[in-house]
C-alpha cells in the first residue's frame, strides 16, 4: 500500500518583497509556534535576493524555502540568471520550474522546463514542475490533453533524487480571483495522477500534485479536500502571514 502523502503548501512571492517583508515570515513563525503543529510541509519561494536571509529565519520555524526559477546550466556566461546550485547554497530545498509566467514572459518551452527540472535534481533540489491550460484551451475542450502533453514533455523520464512535485495551475486562474469548479479540479488532478502512475508506477502514486490559482483563505479548505490535491501553490495570498497561515491551517 502506498504511504499517505504529506500535503505541501508553497508560497510563490513572485517579484515581490524587500527586507521589510521578512517581518511577515517572523510573523508566520510566531503564529506557527503558538498553534497546533501544521499538517503539511511549508515552503516559501521568495525573490532570490531574499532567499538566504529568509532561509535563516524560516529554518528554525520548520519552514523550508525554494527558488522561483533556475537556469538549465550549473554556471557560466548567463548574466542575470541563477543556477540551482546557487539556490541550494542560499538555503533552498525546492525550486519552481515552468511557472506559466516564465513560460509566457520568457518563452520557456516544455523542453526547457525539463532541463531546469534536471538541473534542480542535480543540485539536490526538489523541482515544483508547473503545468496548466490557458482559458482558450479550456474553452476548446483541450485542457486535459494540454496538461497531459506538458507533463509528458516537462517531467524528466530520468527523474531521480528526492522526488518531484507537480503543480496544476490553470493559467486563467492565476492572480485573477477565478478558480475552476471543484469537479474540474478533481478531474484534472485524477488525470495527472493516472499519467504519473502510467509513467512512473508506484513512484507516481507518491508524487504531490498541488493546485495553484487564486487559492485564498476562503476557498482553501474546499480545494484542499479534493481527491489527489496534495497541497497548494499560492501566489498573492502567500505575501501576508495572516492569509498564508489561514491556508496552512485549512490543511
Ligand atoms: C502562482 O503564481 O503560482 C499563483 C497561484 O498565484 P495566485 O495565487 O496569486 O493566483
Amino acid at each position: 500500500m502506498t504511504a499517505p502523502i504529506t500535503p505541501l503548501i508553497a508560497g510563490n512571492w513572485k517579484m515581490n518583497g524587500t527586507s521589510v517583508s521578512l517581518g511577515e515570515v517572523r510573523n508566520l513563525a510566531d503564529r506557527l509556534a503558538a498553534g497546533t503543529p501544521p499538517r503539511c510541509t511549508i515552503v516559501i519561494c521568495p525573490p532570490a535576493t531574499l532567499l538566504e536571509r529568509l532561509s535563516e529565519i524560516a529554518g528554525p520555524a520548520g519552514i523550508v524555502t525554494g527558488g522561483q526559477d533556475c537556469h538549465t546550466a550549473t554556471s557560466g556566461a548567463h548574466t542575470g540568471d541563477v543556477s540551482a546550485a546557487m539556490l541550494a547554497d542560499a538555503g533552498a530545498q525546492y525550486v519552481i520550474v515552468g511557472h506559466s509566467e516564465r513560460r509566457t514572459n520568457h518563452a520557456e518551452s516544455d523542453a526547457t522546463v525539463r532541463l531546469k527540472a534536471l538541473a534542480a535534481m542535480a543540485a539536490d533540489l526538489i523541482p515544483i514542475i508547473c503545468v496548466g491550460e490557458t482559458e482558450a484551451e479550456r474553452d476548446a475542450g483541450e485542457a486535459g490533453s494540454v496538461v497531459v502533453d506538458q507533463i509528458a514533455a516537462s517531467i524528466p523520464a530520468e527523474w531521480t533524487g528526492k522526488g518531484i512535485v507537480v503543480a496544476y495551475e490553470p493559467v486563467w486562474a492565476i492572480g485573477t480571483g477565478r478558480t475552476p469548479t471543484s469537479a474540474d479540479i478533481a478531474q484534472m488532478h485524477l488525470t495527472i495522477r493516472r499519467e504519473l502512475e502510467t509513467r512512473f508506477g508506484e513512484r507516481g502514486s507518491a508524487v504531490r500534485i498541488l493546485y495553484g490559482g487564486s487559492m485564498k483563505p476562503s476557498n482553501a479548505a474546499e480545494i484542499l479536500a479534493i481527491a489527489n490535491v496534495n497541497g497548494g501553490l499560492v501566489g498573492g495570498a502567500s505575501l501576508l502571514a495572516n492569509d498564508f497561515h489561514a491556508i496552512i491551517s485549512a490543511v
